[in-house]
């Protein structure tokens, strides 16, 4: 009836304005976080599947904001990156991230690497480079302890500007790391076009190898390709000793997951031990 059809719209207009609102707030909360440090970088280690040793971690932002308090990075970031802020948060990330790898090399006499998540939106900043390079030197970080995780998002974009910056971060000796892999659609073509050194692939396909045949077959068809390509592969998002094993067996060189740890804080990192003793 012309009454429920009514009531239909403003349903939706009013479920249309909470979005926009959320997101107006996010983003005007956003303005200020950095300068306010509301915003604290987490490290989730990573680990050698044969040794079980830790050789690294990833580095994942969390934000808690007093209005809104946490707000998840799936939901920050994309705004974040839509206004142009993920640019200081960036590099903000990358600073902090470089000195407590330099602090955790130090602590545990050993030589980590750090990942760094890099979104499209950085790319189209012209200082981008100078910036990662000065921030190597002012840490005492070898570029190749730093890798940029990267979805095929940014490549989609096809500009040229992101071609060089591609190629300059490969001449800086910082690893790249294809990011979510098999969740968009011409992953296979970028990874012969560009000079990545690490293929992780995306949780929602490890989540199922135990389980369902077509994950486990699509997981171990991208580990033999990526070896054909001598790129090593990161399985994310290990949550059992079960897909440990089958990971293992397949021949996977590193793996993050709940079953390890979860991103924690820098102080408990430091800290962290596997096995704990
Ligand atoms: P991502 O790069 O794919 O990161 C992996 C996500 O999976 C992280 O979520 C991590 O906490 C989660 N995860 C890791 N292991 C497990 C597991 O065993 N089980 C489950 N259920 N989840 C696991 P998080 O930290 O919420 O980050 C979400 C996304 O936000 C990231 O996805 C990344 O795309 C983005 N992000 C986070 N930090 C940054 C950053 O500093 N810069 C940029 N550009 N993006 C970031
Ligand atoms: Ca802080
Ligand atoms: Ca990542
Ligand atoms: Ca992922």
């Amino acid at each position: 009836s012309k009454l429920s059809g009514r009531n239909t719209y403003s349903f939706f207009t009013q479920e249309m304005s909470d979005v926009m609102l959320r997101r107006l707030e996010i983003e005007e909360q956003l303005n200020h976080a950095l300068q306010r440090d509301e915003f604290e970088v987490y490290y989730q280690p990573k680990f050698d599947v044969k040794s079980k040793k830790m050789i690294g971690a990833e580095a994942l932002l969390r934000w808690r904001n007093p209005l809104l308090g946490n707000v998840t990075p799936d939901e920050f970031i994309p705004i974040a990156e839509h206004t142009g802020m993920i640019v200081p948060i960036g590099k903000y990330v990358l600073k902090q991230s470089l000195a407590f790898l330099n602090d955790w090399n130090t602590t545990h006499q050993q030589q980590y690497t750090i990942a760094v998540n890099l979104s499209p939106r950085q790319f189209r900043d012209k200082a981008l480079i100078s910036f990662i390079a000065q921030t190597l030197r002012d840490e005492k970080i070898a570029p190749h302890s730093l890798e940029f995780e990267i979805t095929e998002g940014v490549l989609m974009a096809g500009n040229s500007y992101i071609d060089d910056a591609l190629e300059n971060l490969h001449q800086l000796g910082v690893k790249l790391s294809m990011d979510d892999f098999g969740t968009g659609y011409s992953s296979l073509s970028y990874l012969r076009q560009y000079s990545f050194d690490i293929l992780k692939i995306d949780r929602s396909f490890i989540s199922g190898i135990t389980e369902k045949k077509e994950d486990l077959d699509l997981v171990k068809a991208t580990i033999a390709l990526a070896h054909s390509l001598d790129l090593s592969v990161v399985a994310e998002g290990v949550e059992t000793h079960e897909q440990l094993l089958l990971l293992d067996e397949l021949g996977c060189d590193l793996v993050q997951g709940y079953y390890f740890s979860k991103p924690i804080p820098a102080e408990d990192a430091l800290d962290f031990r596997y096995p704990a003793n």
